[in-house]
């Protein structure tokens, strides 16, 4: 190779696969060092909690990179080894198995484990979903239909409530606070959870946090703060994602709720980038923020890649962030950052089941939720990027076609 340099990759998940992809893609003829710590090639995590636990898809359909595009990256891939430390002064890795590897630049992308419950003893009978053996162990359980209580009405759980629920097992769903995925919904958009779940029968509990589990060879039993007590076969803990930043922490780099970066993926180390779910980045407005989705791993890491490349990455034309779920039949995406002083205008379309939320703030559409209606979405993306918007009442008319609204700059 022409490229002396070695770049090193620490997990193998979305924002790794951005990486790897990014510096072949903008031409670095260097090696190209990938770590993963499982034994797996890198695989999408999305179909986890849904196409996996309905067995509608086996291993082979969640290759991130399937061949031949994977042997065109040239890749020096080293799956099931973990970073123990990094020396920053002498820039090389360790691994557990002791082997070390220099770098010119490297890649934190080392993603999030799942939260556990303080002072619940692991059991068989209680699980979460993070990995590939996380989700077989789960389908495996479901095949005996067995009473389902979920615990966080977040992601992970509204996804396997509606999995479990569609094979047809009984399912009860406990959230701690008031509302659905409150971190990361509008309330109108927990709303429309909350309904579609209870509509399929979902036992949905809000507002009532656990104080104790019971796990046996009987089943699991929890307690709740306002003294209701569940039965369940089993429980799964949705209850969140804990950043992997300790190695970074104990390199003496900027951590807290991840690692610490600016707004192209650089820690306080020249030579080091965090990417994905464990990177805690600097924003256009100052403020920090770790945000856990597919896209902005994408976005992270390919603005990263580029960065270690000396090239620039205007982050502003990547348009706003961009979010999905499916669950039963329902296609739910969500486009921009609504807050909750915009303006919410609503357009129903009954007849293609669809909902779309257009969040407000004067004639601007700044964000949009959309159920069942995937091309509204992209009609949005346009408005957005165009800064041309039709006017808000059209928008309530289910026969209008948006596409073909007329659009105008706000004055
Ligand atoms: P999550 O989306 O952050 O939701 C966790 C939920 O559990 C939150 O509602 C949280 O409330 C609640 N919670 C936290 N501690 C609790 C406790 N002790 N008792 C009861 N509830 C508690 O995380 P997740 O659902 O576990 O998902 C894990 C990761 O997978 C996330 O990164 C998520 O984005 C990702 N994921 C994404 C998708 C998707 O994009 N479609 C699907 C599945 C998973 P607070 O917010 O108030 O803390």
């Amino acid at each position: 190779m022409s490229d002396p340099r070695t770049f090193v990759i620490a997990g193998a998940g979305q924002a790794g696969r951005w990486v790897a992809w990014t510096l072949r893609q903008e031409g670095f003829a260097g090696r190209i060092v990938w770590f993963g710590d499982e034994a797996h090639v890198p695989y999408e995590r999305p179909p986890l909690s849904k196409a996996v636990l309905k067995d509608e898809a086996g291993f082979e359909r969640l290759v991130l990179v399937p061949e031949p595009k994977w042997s065109e990256l040239a890749l020096d891939w080293r799956p099931g080894q973990r970073i123990a430390s990094i020396d920053r002064a002498a820039r090389r890795v360790v691994t557990e198995s002791g082997e070390d590897v220099a770098y010119d630049a490297l890649f934190l992308a080392l993603g999030g484990v799942a939260r556990t419950l303080p002072g619940v003893a692991p059991h068989a009978r209680i699980l979460t979903l993070r990995t590939w053996e996380d989700a077989l162990a789960l389908k495996s359980a479901l095949k005996g239909r067995p009473r389902v209580l979920v615990l966080g009405g977040g992601w992970i759980g509204l996804e396997v409530a509606a999995s479990a629920r569609t094979l047809g097992c009984e399912v009860t769903v406990v959230e701690a606070v008031a509302r659905l995925c409150q971190r990361t919904v509008p309330p109108a958009v927990s709303t429309h959870l909350l309904e579609t779940h209870r509509a399929h029968g979902v036992d949905v509990r809000l507002g009532d946090g656990v104080r104790e589990v019971v796990a046996n060879e009987d089943g699991v039993k929890l307690t709740l703060g306002g003294g209701a007590t569940l039965q369940g076969d089993l429980l799964v803990v949705g209850i969140g994602l804990v950043a992997n930043d300790r190695l970074a922490a104990a390199a003496g780099l900027a951590v807290g709720n991840g690692i610490h970066t600016d707004a192209q993926g650089r820690t306080k180390d020249a030579a080091i980038y965090a990417v994905g779910d464990c990177a805690n980045a600097l924003r256009g407005n100052g403020t920090r923020a770790r945000i856990e989705s597919w896209e902005n791993a994408q976005r992270q890491a390919v603005a990263a890649a580029k960065a270690a490349l000396g090239l620039t990455h205007d982050a502003a034309a990547d348009g706003p962030p961009w979010f999905w779920s499916d669950q039963y039949d329902d296609n739910l995406q969500l486009l921009g950052e609504p807050t909750e002083s915009m303006r919410v205008v609503e357009r129903n379309v009954p007849a293609k089941r669809s909902r779309v939320f257009f969040f407000c703030d004067g004639a601007r559409i700044k964000a949009v939720a959309a159920i069942n209606a995937g091309r509204e979405i992209r009609v949005v993306r346009k408005w957005i990027a165009q800064d041309r918007y039709p006017g808000l009442d059209a928008l309530v008319d289910p026969a209008a076609d948006l596409n073909k609204l007329p659009v105008q700059a706000p004055a």
